[in-house]
């Protein structure tokens, strides 16, 4: 996600008129301990998710409902009492007691299920290890009326992580952290999908998938859709969009633009046009065939984006300035490779994505990787620092630390290895961490790697602490 907080124009204003030297590193001796960066045991899952999942939008009453099963692996090194998912839908900003879970099976029998806030636990089953499973349910969600990344308004529904998604399993455990308006708590592994979805013939359905067939009967359609190695499987419904759509490298991208946007397409294409080749060059290959940037309107108040598999949403209709749409759209496409290819933990180690996404698109949209405009870091909140380190009077300080701190932070790591091996250690993070959980220590291995400096004394001093993700 992108929320801006400081008007783009102000801090180019600024640009040039301050002369705000490095932080001071601290002078600590001792370096990173292979413990401390090793990562090889950690263990990810379920693994291998395969959602099949057919469901209905009710537009006059503003609910899905649906059945879905999901196929996963037990890879955790111990049989399985239970698996838990995360619900969105059920979150209190959208209401709260928005969801429904019901028949609740798996392998084929009835397991207990409880739905407390976001959390669905269900238990009683035995899943040895190795072994692969089948968890089955039946699903309502109500969609608030809300210009949000879920909710609806007038014509337009987003979806965003609307369907149970299985928690993930990892070193801490399962990860079922609450919902997080400001940022993002959705945490998954790579997986399949396979979604039947059901809505008013009139509407255009966007998806993160791939159209596979369409029927229309009567005043309702239905689309077939399939997505690969993708971590969430994102709907947006809305009037029919006018659409562009131009091949960049071997992606076919297409812009989603509502009446009067045309001058708004055109810049959000010409950004595509102009960073994804950097981005596939620096961070690797885009491996699906398409990309789509898609008109939101997700209210006055919120000036920035959303990122999901495969297609990506801009506020259009609230952000008039052509460099501010063109930075946004940058910053979700960058999103593709750190949240999308690369995952993380969006809630405890939310600069892993967002750092490395504003850095990206800074460096790719204006060319530079000195980022002069950003004259101050805050550090009264650590780069390391989880969401609910934060406390809620200081979400302003979440996106200066995680947005523009974190960008300065490897602005800086540029000038401390050289372009040569900057690029090349943040290439080599990109490819080793694709489809995978990548971590602060993943990260910092891989950068301590591409250099014989030590660099914790260069991280600590940027506010950003190994131990803290550590436990
Ligand atoms: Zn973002």
């Amino acid at each position: 996600m992108l929320k801006r907080l400081v008007p783009l124009l102000l801090i180019i204003t600024l640009a040039g008129c301050t002369d705000k030297s490095e932080p001071a590193t601290p002078p600590t001796a001792d370096s990173y301990t292979a413990d401390e960066l090793g990562t090889s045991t950690i263990v990810y899952g379920p693994a291998a998710p395969y959602y099949t999942i057919e469901a209905n939008y009710d537009e006059t009453t503003h609910t899905v409902t649906g059945r879905m099963t999901v196929t996963f692996v037990n890879n955790l090194g111990e049989p399985l009492d239970e698996v838990l998912f995360n619900v969105w839908p059920n979150a209190d900003e959208f209401g709260g007691a928005g969801a429904d879970v019901r028949d609740v099976r798996v392998d084929g029998q009835p397991a207990e299920a409880s739905l407390e806030g976001t959390v669905l636990t269900v238990s009683g089953v035995s899943i040895a290890e190795g072994a692969t499973a089948e968890a089955e349910l039946e699903f309502t969600v109500k969609v608030p009326e809300q210009h949000d990344r879920f909710g609806w308004s007038y014509r337009q529904t987003s979806l965003g992580s609307w369907f149970p998604t299985l928690a993930v399993h990892d070193n801490h455990g399962w990860n079922t952290p609450p919902y997080f308006p400001y940022g993002e708590s959705f945490y998954s592994v790579t997986g399949t999908f396979d979604v039947t979805f059901s809505a008013p013939a009139d509407l255009e359905i966007l998806a993160t998938g791939g159209e596979q067939s369409r029927t229309e009967d009567g005043s309702t359609q239905t689309v077939h859709f399939t997505a690969d190695d993708v971590r969430d499987f994102f709907i947006l419904l809305n009037t029919p969009y006018h659409t562009i759509q131009e091949q960049i490298g071997g992606i076919e991208v297409t812009v989603a633009y509502r009446d009067g946007e045309d001058a708004a397409a055109q810049t959000m294409m010409e950004t595509a046009r102009d960073v994804i080749p950097r981005y596939e060059s620096w961070f690797g290959h885009y491996p699906w065939e398409t990309l789509t940037i898609a008109s939101a309107d997700y209210s006055s108040d919120f000036d920035g984006g959303m990122e999901y598999p495969r297609l990506v949403t801009v506020n259009t209709p609230h952000i008039e300035d052509d460099e501010e749409l063109g930075v946004t759209a940058a910053h979700e496409i960058a999103h593709q490779w750190f949240y999308s290819l690369v995952g993380s933990n969006p809630y405890r180690e939310p600069w892993l994505d967002e750092s490395l996404t504003t850095f990206a698109s800074y460096a790719a949209y204006y060319d530079t990787t000195d980022f002069d405009w950003i004259e101050t870091v805050a550090d009264d909140y650590s780069l390391t620092s989880s969401v609910d380190d934060f406390e809620e009077d200081d979400y302003d300080r979440y996106g200066d630390i995680m947005y523009d701190g974190g960008a300065k932070m490897l602005s800086y790591l540029h000038g401390e290895l050289g372009d040569h091996a900057f690029w090349n250690a943040l290439r080599a993070y990109a490819v080793d961490r694709k489809y995978k959980i990548a971590t602060t220590a993943d990260f910092l291995r891989v950068m301590q790697e591409a250099t014989d400096e030590n660099l914790k004394p260069f991280f600590e001093g940027h506010q950003l602490f190994i131990d803290e993700t550590l436990y």
